[in-house]
């Protein structure tokens, strides 16, 4: 994409760059799958009572989808970004307005127009970080042409700033409100403080990543609040068993991490185990019944390879998905056979999962890459078959891939 910091295209920064700076600043945001927040519907809401359109939409623009933090009018959460009108307000970086998109050149062959739902207005507002990256869009929809004069598109613009200025708020915070543990953005922080110091003294320091167990279902059979309560208590059972110089955080919707200093992989592991059983054990009053819940961990730790927070947590979140796709409830730690070249950096970047002779093409986010593998993201991993080539056309990038680990929307994969 072509959106550069102050919203001014910068014709010597190669296109694919300003892409990855934009996806490292929506990154910074730590939004993407976070739960709906009531302050994002009402926005929303307002949007689409104020303009009276059908779908009224905030969202986000990661690197192979759309995904929508707040939403009225639509069923689902998120979009494959490909033909999405939103693709062009990131590019273009101002508010794109079609007052009728069946005479309008940009969108009148798109199929959102030609078909399903037949959009005929789009107003689309960029979402502007501090620092000038176009990380979303604001829209509003409806199915039948409409006019959207100056007034309008600055109630937009003022709403797009509310947006932002809620989302960078909440990035600020030290402490995550539900669960009490710490933000992601202050893990980081005293990770990389630990990272520096367990280097210097030549000390032990591990990571553990943990992921609720089917936690969707839990949301979907009892409901969201219930579904917090089991954030809470799980976050309590982990809790538990750490020491004083632990530290915790929730660092994604229902992902925790734990940094344990002093303690080696083999300590860690051990560690991940107990807390695992803690959270298999506890019984959570969610009101109207008891239920249980279990997480599965990945567990890394500082050696030769890995020698920064980034590629630590890379490390623990790969052999997180190892622990999901070999049956949830587990503890694994990340085996790196070859350490030089499987060492996993953590990356951004915009890619392309291709099979049937490239006659099926899906579009990820590569997430993790090493020299040997990599770690991906996509809508939905179904269909995708357990041999395909990666491509990352920014960087003339292209493998044949084979499949070591799935779930839903994750894959890891191994270079063949
Ligand atoms: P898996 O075992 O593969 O991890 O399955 P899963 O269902 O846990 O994984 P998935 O990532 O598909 O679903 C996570 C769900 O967590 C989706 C999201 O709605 C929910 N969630 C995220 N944050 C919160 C929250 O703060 N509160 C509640 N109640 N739900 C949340
Ligand atoms: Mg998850
Ligand atoms: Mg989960």
């Amino acid at each position: 994409m072509q959106t550069a910091p102050q919203g001014t295209r910068q014709a010597e920064t190669p296109v694919d760059q300003v892409e990855e700076a934009r996806l490292e600043a929506l990154d910074r945001l730590d939004v993407l799958d976070t739960p709906p927040e009531p302050e994002f519907d009402r926005i929303a809401r307002l949007i689409k009572n104020i303009f009276g359109v059908n779908i009224a939409i905030v969202s986000m623009i990661d690197a192979h989808r759309q995904w929508y933090k707040a939403c009225v009018g639509m069923p689902v959460s998120e979009v494959p970004r490909k033909d999405t009108f939103c693709t062009l307000t990131v590019r273009e970086a101002v508010p794109i307005i079609s007052t009728d998109t069946t005479v309008d050149p940009r969108f009148s062959a798109n199929p959102h127009v030609v078909g399903e739902p037949y959009v005929r207005f789009y107003a689309g507002m960029p979402l502007k970080t501090s620092d000038g990256y176009v990380v979303g869009t604001l829209c509003a929809i409806d199915d039948k042409p409409r006019d959207f004069g100056p007034s309008d598109i600055e109630i937009m613009s003022d709403l797009a700033d509310i947006v932002m200025a809620e989302i960078e708020l909440r990035r600020m915070a030290g402490t995550d409100i539900l669960t009490g543990t710490l933000s992601r953005r202050a893990f980081k922080d005293d990770g990389a403080t630990a990272v520096a110091l367990s280097l210097r003294h030549q000390n032990n320091l591990s990571c553990i990543a943990v992921d609720l167990d089917h936690f969707k279902q839990i949301n979907d059979t009892y409901g969201h609040a219930a579904g917090d309560k089991v954030l809470v208590a799980a976050a309590g059972a982990i809790k538990e068993s750490l020491r004083q110089s632990d530290r915790i955080a929730r660092i994604g919707g229902e992902e925790f991490a734990v940094l344990l200093p002093h303690t080696s992989r083999a300590a860690a592991l051990e560690v991940a185990e107990k807390l695992r059983a803690n959270v298999e054990a506890a019984v959570i009053d969610i009101g109207t019944r008891k239920v249980g819940v279990t997480a599965s961990f990945g567990v890394a730790s500082l050696d030769i390879a890995t020698k920064d927070m980034d590629t630590l947590l890379a490390h623990a979140d790969a052999a997180l998905y190892e622990a999901k796709s070999s049956g949830r409830n587990r503890c694994v730690g990340w085996r790196s056979q070859q350490p030089e070249m499987s060492v996993r950096r953590r990356v951004l970047k915009a890619g392309r999962v291709e099979f049937n002779g490239r006659q099926s093409t899906i579009d990820c986010t590569v997430r993790s890459l090493s020299e040997v593998g990599a770690g991906i993201a996509v809508s939905s991993t179904v269909g995708i078959p357990k041999d395909f080539i990666l491509g990352i056309p920014a960087d003339g990038f292209e493998k044949k891939c084979h499949v070591t680990s799935r779930t839903e929307r994750q894959l890891e994969v191994e270079f063949r």
